[in-house]
């Protein structure tokens, strides 16, 4: 999903106000969710995951 249901907000509109939304944006909004999460794990890990909750 590109745009926020609780809000309406869109990524375009975050990217241009520099603001969310709401707390429902982070969840919705896939490239936010993506661009979040990328922030948490550059600080925690270094270099790329896969993703798998299971280890490799
Ligand atoms: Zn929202």
């Amino acid at each position: 999903m590109n745009k926020c249901p609780n809000c309406n907000t869109t990524y375009r509109e975050i990217l241009q106000t520099g603001f969310v939304g709401c707390e429902e944006c982070y969840k919705h909004i896939d490239e936010l969710a993506k661009a979040v999460k990328e922030l948490y794990d550059g600080k925690k890990y270094c270099g790329k995951r896969a993703g798998g909750a299971n280890g490799i």
